[in-house]
């Protein structure tokens, strides 16, 4: 058992009985879709012991964790044993699915597989927000001092907008701490509300230093500036420099949206920080969640750095067919970028490994469209284009996905 889980049935949902949104113009909603068509066991599941709950796929939960548990005990080529895993085992294939709360043992023996300094043990990760949803008739690119390219995004605030932002930010309400999470994991990596309240100009002589950053057209120079870097290589997802936070998610929206250029902003994920071990994916895996290079070894779930029960059994998917493609003496499988499936893992696992945090599903990660459209028209094509392309793949690798 993880600190986290109280029941002794499998897939036991912790916080919340949703699996969030349901419609395929929703990336999480076209992940499920993809996961049903694959015939995931999760996704059945929660079919068959769905509750009313609008756009969402909520569950009964005590329901669902005993159907899943039911299935897999039942399952002629399952075995199942309680109990601790502190060494890997031998065997290969072998996939790792140990989760955010990974006992300490297996831990250590994942720092050793994946070599020192790879494997992390709380996310302190700032909010991500799409390139699309920012007013850049007020954000701008630069770079401090012209150094280093055009990666980073600027939002200048006067001295009016930075007090409001200030003003705000100190009275934010933060979200609750688990009790196992009690312990002072964060003292190297300071929430920006935190910081804030040393004082009025603590974050204008540190991550919102307005120094060696000028506006392309405007005379004032901005008071204070909110920086955000590039986060994927498409340059579709942005994420705020410095600003890792345990404000609640309502309130990251409500807070950061009065920074000039964010009013409207998408936000694809928020920032937490929370205990959380996940390795260093970009570093250590291919898209077909094996290791680089430990031939047969995979890793899937949350330790993969995906964020959320449908990444994680998403995930799941892709390592389980891949370990039979390997058992059965086969390639592995990618699965393409254009789906859902495929944007995921081709994130997690081509990300910058100098500041890798997990992730969400979202369009963002996907790749862009070759013309313009509105956001509506985007998220439907991109719902289509992958589930076409998915049967399409489906077809081709029916053996292997059978
Ligand atoms: C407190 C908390 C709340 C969360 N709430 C949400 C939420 O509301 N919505 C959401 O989408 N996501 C939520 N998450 C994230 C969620 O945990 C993961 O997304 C999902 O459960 C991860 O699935 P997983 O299979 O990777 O890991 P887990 O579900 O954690 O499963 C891993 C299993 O491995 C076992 N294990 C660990 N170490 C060993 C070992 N050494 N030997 C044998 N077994 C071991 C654990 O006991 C556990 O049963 C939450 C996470 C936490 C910690």
């Amino acid at each position: 058992m993880t600190p986290a889980h109280h029941g002794s049935f499998f897939a036991e949902l912790v916080c919340s009985n949703s699996l969030r949104a349901i419609s395929m113009h929703n990336a999480v909603g076209l992940l499920k879709e993809e996961m049903r068509l694959l015939d995931s066991l999760i996704v059945r599941c929660a079919l068959e012991t769905r509750i009313p709950a609008g756009g969402a796929l909520a569950v009964d939960r005590e329901e669902f964790a005993r159907l899943v548990t039911r299935i897999l005990e039942n399952h002629p080529l399952v075995d199942i044993y309680h109990e601790e895993i502190t060494d890997l085992p031998e065997e290969r294939p072998l996939i790792i699915a140990s989760g955010p709360l990974t006992s300490p043992e297996l831990a250590s023996s994942l720092d050793r597989l994946t070599g020192l300094g790879k494997l992390y043990f709380f996310d302190a990760a700032a909010p991500i927000l799409t390139y699309e949803s920012i007013n850049m008739e007020k954000a701008f690119f630069a770079s401090r001092y012209d150094k280093g390219g055009e990666d980073y995004l600027n939002c200048p605030m006067n001295k009016e907008e930075y007090e409001l932002f200030w003003s705000e930010l100190i009275k934010g309400e933060p979200a609750e701490r688990k009790e196992f999470e009690k312990e002072k994991f964060f003292e190297g990596c300071m929430p920006i509300e935190v910081l804030a309240k040393r004082g009025r100009d603590t974050l204008r002589f540190g991550p919102l230093k307005p120094v060696g950053i000028s506006p392309p057209s405007s005379e004032n120079k901005p008071y204070a500036v909110v920086q955000l870097r590039k986060d994927n290589r498409e340059g579709t997802l942005y994420n705020m420099v410095g600003f890792q936070t345990r404000l609640k998610w309502p309130e990251q929206k409500r807070i950061f949206s009065l920074i000039p250029g964010l009013e409207k902003a998408e936000f694809v994920r928020y920032g937490v920080m929370h205990r959380n071990i996940f390795i260093n994916s970009p570093l250590l895996l291919n898209p077909s969640l094996e290791m680089k290079d430990h031939r047969g070894i995979f890793f899937a779930g949350q330790i993969t750095g995906v964020e959320g029960y449908v990444e994680s059994a998403a995930t799941g998917i892709i390592a389980g067919i891949n370990a039979c493609c390997r058992a059965r003496g086969e390639e592995t499988l990618i699965f393409p970028e254009e789906t859902a499936m495929g944007a995921l893992t081709h994130y997690i696992t081509t990300a910058d490994p100098q500041d890798f945090q997990p992730m969400n599903i979202n369009f963002g990660l996907f790749p862009g469209l070759p013309f313009k459209t509105t956001k509506q028209k985007r998220k439907r094509f991109l719902a289509e284009r992958s589930i076409e392309i998915l049967s399409r793949f489906r077809k081709k690798f029916h053996k292997q996905l059978a």
